[in-house]
């Protein structure tokens, strides 16, 4: 069989990866199943001396980490990557920070990476590479002679055009995603913005699938994230998730709990979902008492400024609206910066009779995928989900809401609050069925058969230039 290298930002854990989420069980999965290789960052920072890849083998897997020189990591990391393209991406170009420096520090690990990676490929090796860290990874492993399939797969949204044209290098990032066999998006809407970008912006042309410009041509193809849903669904009925059940349920005695999770993340809507919040109290006395708002809310990139002030808007929002309504036997609201067990969040999930999840922007989000997968069946809860996160182009069946509206968000939690058994029964088999059959396996399996596939194009007359 031939054998799968999967490179990202960072690897692993693997024996760990049930508790790490959904996307490092899924390409632990894979891995396994195609002797793999995983390479990337190890999330160490070092001062000086040249990194070099170690090797080490872990359930079955053989992992090769690099460590960061600390000017690599303040440049690619925590400059392009974080505060670049990221914001970019998720289309707010008010808090993108450019700067030539970041960009050099991108091309320079990317080189670093794929200099490391090149002596480790096998002649038939497949590759795929993930996210937006790495878009030039493919072509710096051409430039060294790699001819393997390689495949890239963005997990975060594709920008408009007009937005990605702000970005000052945009076409040598675009540019370099033709040194890959094939292209995979979450959505549909980020394939159409990147094939407006191929022929408005590149002068190019799309035949069918297949992008053409730059000289060049790539496969593309449209594969959304899953989850392990039938194990999420466990853990929410597992001895843990049970008692998390039983505990939560007992301390809301008969209050309706609305739950949200998300990295502490500007591009998650958290601000406006607490205003939407504070919407259903004004408008709706009849939940003054009667429902409860978690939100878990872990701190994530905390070296970065635009992170530190949202953070500060988020606690001064969440006071003001236990501040304006609270009663001494009520806290409407209840905010943690803490990263759970898988089993208790699902737990969590399952004791809370909405999901909110109102994201301004977002590649796919999981926790839409999770909170449905940690449903009970026979009284199951509503998931309110933002039309703007990827998840909602296939959970139709959602709550679909516009998070910049907070009364729109407040009318939909009410709804779901009264929504009848019947229709909340619907709703979910609806949603859990399609979670059931579209899950991580079905996503990596099918963007390796596809890149095989393009492999098989390629070799029937695409040469590779630089
Ligand atoms: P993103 O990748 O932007 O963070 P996703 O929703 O796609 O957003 O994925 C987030 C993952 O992180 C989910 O698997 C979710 O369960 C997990 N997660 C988020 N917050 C927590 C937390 N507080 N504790 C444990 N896991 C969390």
């Amino acid at each position: 069989m031939r054998r799968l290298v999967a490179v990202s930002n960072r690897v692993g854990p693997v024996r760990g990866a049930v508790s790490a989420g959904g996307l490092a069980v899924a390409l632990v999965d894979a891995l396994r199943h195609y002797e793999g290789l995983w390479f990337g960052w190890s999330g160490r920072v070092v001062d000086g001396g040249e990194p070099k890849p170690k090797l080490a083998e872990e359930g079955g897997l053989t992992l090769a980490t690099m460590d960061l020189p600390r000017q690599d990591y303040e440049d690619y990391y925590i400059g392009y990557a974080n505060r670049c393209l990221w914001p970019l991406f998720h289309f707010r170009i008010d808090l993108t920070g450019y700067d030539r420096r970041f960009a050099e520090g991108y091309r320079r690990v990317n080189a670093r990476f794929a200099q490391a990676l090149s002596p480790l490929l096998r002649p038939d090796d497949m590759v795929w590479v993930h996210d937006y860290h790495l878009f030039e990874l493919g072509s710096e492993l051409r430039a060294l002679g790699a001819r393997q399939r390689i495949g890239f797969f963005l997990h975060i949204p594709f920008p408009p055009r007009e937005i990605l044209l702000t970005l000052p290098n945009h076409e040598q990032l675009v540019r370099a995603l033709f040194d890959y066999d094939l292209l995979g998006f979450q959505t549909e809407q980020d394939l159409a913005r990147f094939c407006d970008y191929v022929v408005q912006t590149a002068g190019g042309r799309m035949n069918g699938s297949c992008a053409n410009a730059f000289g060049r041509r790539v496969e593309t193809g449209v594969f959304p994230v899953g989850i392990d849903t039938a194990q999420f669904r466990d853990f929410a009925f597992s001895p843990r998730g049970e008692h998390v059940f039983r505990h939560m349920r007992d301390a809301l005695r008969g209050r309706c709990q609305i739950i949200g999770v998300d990295r502490l993340d500007y591009s998650k809507g958290l601000l406006r979902r607490i205003g939407a919040f504070e919407a259903l109290l004004d408008t709706h006395a009849d939940t003054r008492g009667h429902v409860e708002y978690l939100q878990i809310a872990p701190i994530s990139r905390g070296e970065l400024k635009a992170y530190r002030d949202f953070r500060r808007d988020l606690e001064g929002a969440a006071a003001r609206v236990n501040g304006r309504f609270g009663r001494v036997d009520w806290t409407p609201m209840h905010y943690l910066n803490r990263t759970l067990p898988r089993r208790t969040l699902a737990g969590l999930f399952r004791a809370s009779q909405i999901g909110l999840v109102t994201p301004m922007r977002d590649g796919m989000n999981l926790v839409a995928k999770e909170y449905i997968a940690a449903q009970d069946p026979a009284d199951p809860g509503v998931l309110v989900l933002s039309q703007f996160a990827g998840a909602a182009q296939q959970m139709k069946a959602a709550l679909l809401v516009n998070p910049y509206d907070v009364t729109e968000v407040a009318e939909a939690m009410q709804r779901a609050r009264l929504m009848p058994l019947a229709e909340r029964k619907a709703r979910y088999t609806e949603l859990m069925n399609d979670l059931l059959r579209y899950d991580a396996a079905y996503w990596s399996g099918a963007f390796i058969d596809a890149l095989r596939q393009a492999q098989l194009r390629r070799a029937s007359g695409q040469v590779y230039r630089r």
